[in-house]
C-alpha cells in the first residue's frame, strides 16, 4: 500500500434511506474533512453492498431501519464476505435504548452511533479510525 500521509483520502459509504440524514452527514463530513473524505451513498442495503464491492472503502456508516434487508442483515453479509469483512462498520440509528446498543455491538458493529447524530461523537470515531490506520501503515 502506498502511504499518502495526511492527504490520504478517506472513502466512506453511508447506507441510509432518509435523504435528510444523508444530506446532514454529507455536510458534516465536508465541513470537517473537506476533500480528504469522499462520501458514497446508498438508500438501501442491496445498493450498499454493490457499492462496497465496487469501491475500496475505509468505513461504512450503516442505518439499521432500511427498506428490504435491514442493517443487521447488511452487516451479516459484509462480515460473511472475504473481501469486505474487515471494513469498519458504524451503526447510525434511531434505536437508542441501551439494549439496542448492546445488540448492535454483539452483532459486530464497530461503533453504535444513535440519532440525533452527535457531530463530536461521529468525528471522534472517524478520527480514531484514521489514527488506527496510520499506526498500522
Ligand atoms: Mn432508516
Amino acid at each position: 500500500m502506498i502511504e499518502q500521509g495526511k492527504n490520504r483520502v478517506l472513502t466512506i459509504l453511508y447506507v441510509e434511506d432518509n435523504a435528510a440524514n444523508t444530506r446532514l452527514i454529507a455536510h458534516l463530513l465536508r465541513s470537517h474533512y473537506g476533500e480528504r473524505a469522499t462520501l458514497l451513498t446508498a438508500s438501501d442495503g442491496a445498493r450498499g453492498l454493490e457499492l462496497a464491492r465496487a469501491n475500496r472503502l475505509d468505513l461504512i456508516l450503516l442505518d439499521i431501519g432500511l427498506p428490504g434487508m435491514d442493517g443487521f442483515e447488511v452487516l451479516r453479509r459484509l462480515r460473511a464476505d472475504e473481501v469486505l469483512q474487515h471494513i469498519p462498520v458504524f451503526a447510525v440509528t434511531a434505536r437508542a435504548l441501551p439494549e439496542d446498543a448492546e445488540d448492535g455491538i454483539d452483532a459486530g458493529f464497530d461503533r453504535y452511533l444513535t440519532k440525533p447524530i452527535s457531530v463530536k461523537e461521529l468525528i471522534e470515531s472517524i478520527d480514531a479510525l484514521i489514527a488506527n490506520k496510520r499506526d498500522q501503515s
